[in-house]
């Protein structure tokens, strides 16, 4: 296992998990934390069970990944071991994607879009942007400048079955076709021209703010959403792009368990959650074993991806699952450690 963030060999999927620090609320609620992170590629969860004469007991659900990373780790370490290996894939023409899946709270937003301070998110923190540094670090080397290389980005949502674009101003519905070549297309998804970093930061800002504006808590609309940040390198006079970047802030998972909810609209969409984040599971699995048959129009998800998990060898993917430390969420963890662990 060797995961080299300079070049060398880099495993075409990787699967890490990050334990986000207990919040102020969890630790004034008598909440415990329940996981330990004794090595840098496992992890125990160490759950409160009850005997039939309600003696307590504790089990221990042990757990490898690729990384494991602790309360401790900072965005950057996380982005240093997870996206950044990928980054070089889009200038060898292929596609880099990395996934971050959790339960609502566990810190996908976080990781992707940056800290939040209050409220504001500070994007510069964020894996996206740590990306856009390397991109174009990358970029404005003598080799690609003077082969024209340009970079372009485009942001979106995935509610229901729905694409919003998140860098219109009217946020407006996508259709998603396939052409004659199998190739899918979000019909009028803004690809912006971006030539330095700041650009970027920009954008990512535009859209994190689109995406959460209007909502409250008890109805936000992003824990039930996925949201796709890609960028893509472009060299004069080709068909379509050389190569792509996606990050993809998934919706929660315990949304996938809404479908029992009494609200109609909520047991739809945690209906198409589940579906999503199935057909997800399954593309990558065919991915891992180079598997001719890529189940991508299991979901409009895995759809809109599909670029990402065709395309052989050449194609990388990352997947951190998020959990959070406190009791209160040990189902929804061990939920998220089994999906992670049978990913690869
Ligand atoms: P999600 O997107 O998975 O629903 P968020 O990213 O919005 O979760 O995180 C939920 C809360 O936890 C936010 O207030 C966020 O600032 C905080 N948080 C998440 N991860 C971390 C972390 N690694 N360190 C500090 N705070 C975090
Ligand atoms: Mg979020």
């Amino acid at each position: 296992r060797c995961l080299d963030p300079h070049g060398a060999f880099v495993q075409p999927i990787t699967v890490c998990v990050r334990k986000r620090p207990m919040s102020r609320r969890e630790s004034n609620c008598k909440s415990m934390d329940i996981i330990t992170v004794p090595t840098v590629d496992s992890l125990i969860v160490h759950e409160l069970r009850f005997k039939v004469d309600l003696t307590k007991f504790l089990e221990h659900h042990k757990f490898r990944f690729d990384y494991t990373f602790d309360e401790e780790c900072s965005n950057a370490l996380v982005y240093d071991h997870t996206a950044r290996p990928l980054i070089q894939t889009m200038f060898e023409g292929g596609n880099a994607t990395c996934f971050a899946y959790g339960q609502t709270g566990s810190g996908k937003t976080h990781t992707m879009g940056g800290e939040f301070c209050g409220k504001v998110q500070d994007c510069g923190t964020g894996i996206y942007a740590m990306a856009a540094r390397d991109v174009f670090e990358e970029v404005s080397r003598p080799k690609y400048r003077e082969l024209g290389a340009k970079i372009t980005c485009s942001y979106f949502e995935i509610y229901g079955s729905k694409v919003f674009d998140l860098l219109h101003p009217d946020k407006p519905m996508l259709r998603v076709l396939e052409d004659g070549r199998q190739q899918v297309v979000v019909v009028g998804l803004k690809e912006m021209p971006v030539t330095r970093v700041d650009d970027v930061l920009r954008l990512i800002e535009l859209g994190n703010k689109e995406r959460t504006s209007g909502q409250t808590a008890a109805n936000a609309k992003s824990s039930r959403s996925h949201a796709v940040f890609q960028m893509a390198l472009h060299f004069p006079d080709s068909w379509g792009p050389y190569g792509k970047c996606s990050f993809v802030d998934l919706a929660g998972n315990e949304r996938g368990a809404d479908t029992q909810s009494a609200d109609r609209q909520t047991r739809l969409e945690g209906a198409e959650i589940n579906k999503s984040l199935l057909a997800l599971k399954e593309c990558i699995r065919a991915l891992s074993r180079q598997s001719s048959h890529l189940p991508f129009r299991g979901s409009k998800l895995t759809q809109v991806l599909r670029d990402s998990f065709v395309g052989g060898k050449k194609n990388k993917t990352c997947m951190i699952a998020m959990i959070s430390p406190s009791t209160s969420c040990v189902e929804h963890t061990l939920n998220t450690l089994r999906y992670a662990d049978r990913v690869k």
